[in-house]
C-alpha cells in the first residue's frame, strides 16, 4: 500500500489565496492538465454551440475594483472570540476558495455543475491501490461521496484494462463552489479530471505531483491524436469510465472523440457509451468526468442527457471545421462575470457558514 502524504491544508490554502492576490486577476495557475489553457478551453473560449453547462448570466462586477483578501499572520485567538461572518460582498470564489475543510452537513450537491456548492464533501485519499492525486497544494480532491466511489471503482478496474492506475487532477474544493483559478464547473462535487498520462509504478513525491506535467495526446498540437502516444488502453479506460451507470458526460478533445469512434469500429452497442463522451475545447491532457445527480437529491440540477447516437457523424465533423474556433462576426467580447454567493442556491450560504 502506498504511503499517505501529509500536508497542512490550511497552509496550502493560505498560499493559494496569497498567490491569487499576487497574480494579475484572471491569471491561471499551472495550466497543465486542467481547463485553464489559454486557447480552445472550456473556461476561456465562448462556444459557438454552448454546452448546457455554460455559466448563466449573473451580475457583472468590474474586475479592476476587486481586491482579494491579503493573508496575514494569525494572532492567537482569545477565549470566547467569535469570528465575524465572511464578507459576502466578495466574489464567491474568494470565500469558497478560502475554506480548507468541508461543511459538516449531510452530503448534498447543491445547484448546477457551474453554479453551486457541496455540503458534506469527502476527500479522495491522495493515494490508493491504483490511483494518485496530483497538485496536492490545491486542496481540490474533494467531492460528493458518489464521485469518490466512482473514482475508486474506475481505479480498481484500470489495471485489468492495461492502464496502470489513475493520476487524478482537480475534483472540487472542500465546499465546492467557484474556484480561485480555472474551471467554470467542478462546483458541486460531481466533476473530476483524470490525466491521460498513465500512473507511474512508484509513489510520486508531493513535489513531483506539483511539477510533473501531463502529456498532450495531440500530434503537433493539431487535430489528430499522436499514434506514438495514444493507445488502445486510453480508449479502454475512457470506455469503462463512460459505461458506468452514474456517469453523465465525459469531455474530451474532438481528436480524442474521433480516435474513440475509430476504436469502437462497427460495434453496434458502442453508442451506449460513446454518446456520453462529448467533444469539447481543450481536454487533450486529461478527460473530465461528470456524474449525474446522485439518487433523488433535491436541489441538485441535472444536465439534459446527451443526444441519442454515438455522436461520431455530423456532430463530430463540425468540430473539424473552422466554425467552433472563429468568433461570430460582430459578436461582442464576453464580459467576465463574477459569481457572488447570492447567485448560488440559497443553501450555499449555509454551506459556506457551517462550522
Ligand atoms: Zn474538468
Amino acid at each position: 500500500m502506498a504511503s499517505m502524504i501529509r500536508f497542512r491544508r490550511s497552509t496550502a490554502v493560505a498560499w493559494i489565496v496569497w498567490l491569487a492576490a499576487a497574480a494579475p486577476l484572471g491569471a491561471q495557475d499551472n495550466p497543465a492538465p486542467d481547463e485553464a489553457l489559454p486557447l480552445k478551453s472550456i473556461e476561456t473560449v465562448p462556444a459557438a454551440r454552448p454546452d448546457p453547462d455554460s455559466v448563466a448570466p449573473g451580475p457583472v462586477v468590474e474586475l479592476a475594483v476587486l481586491v482579494p483578501p491579503t493573508p496575514a499572520e494569525k494572532p492567537p485567538v482569545p477565549e470566547g472570540y467569535v469570528a465575524p461572518p465572511p464578507d459576502l460582498s466578495q466574489p464567491a470564489r474568494f470565500l469558497f476558495g478560502a475554506k480548507p475543510e468541508p461543511a459538516p452537513l449531510p452530503a448534498r450537491s447543491l445547484g448546477a455543475y457551474s453554479r453551486g456548492c457541496l455540503a458534506g464533501g469527502v476527500a479522495l485519499p491522495v493515494d490508493g491501490p491504483s490511483w494518485q492525486v496530483m497538485r496536492l497544494s490545491r486542496n481540490r480532491n474533494w467531492g460528493h461521496p458518489a464521485l469518490v466511489d466512482y473514482l475508486e471503482r474506475l481505479a480498481a478496474d484500470a489495471p485489468g484494462l492495461g492502464w496502470p492506475g489513475l493520476l487524478v487532477g482537480d475534483l472540487a474544493q472542500p465546499r465546492g463552489g467557484p474556484m480561485l483559478t480555472g474551471h467554470a464547473s467542478h462546483q458541486i462535487g460531481l466533476d473530476g479530471d483524470i490525466w491521460l498520462t498513465p500512473m507511474p509504478e512508484r509513489t510520486l513525491s508531493a513535489d513531483e505531483r506539483e511539477t510533473m506535467s501531463a502529456v498532450s495526446m495531440l500530434k503537433d498540437a493539431g487535430m489528430t491524436v499522436d499514434p506514438e502516444i495514444w493507445t488502445d488502453a486510453h480508449a479502454r479506460l475512457i470506455r469503462r469510465a463512460a459505461s458506468d451507470p452514474e456517469l453523465e458526460r465525459i469531455f474530451v478533445h474532438p481528436a480524442i472523440k474521433r480516435a474513440l469512434c475509430t476504436f469502437a469500429g462497427d460495434d453496434p452497442d458502442a453508442a451506449d457509451w460513446l454518446r456520453h463522451v462529448r467533444p469539447w475545447y481543450g481536454h487533450h491532457y486529461h478527460f473530465h468526468v461528470r456524474l449525474k445527480c446522485p439518487g433523488d437529491q433535491r436541489g441538485c440540477r441535472n444536465q439534459s442527457p446527451p443526444p441519442a447516437g454515438s455522436g461520431c457523424g455530423a456532430e463530430l465533423a463540425w468540430w473539424f471545421t473552422e466554425e467552433p474556433y472563429t468568433p461570430k462576426p460582430g459578436a461582442k467580447p464576453v464580459k467576465r462575470r463574477e459569481t457572488m454567493v447570492s447567485d448560488l442556491p440559497a443553501a450555499c450560504r449555509r454551506v459556506l457558514l457551517a462550522d
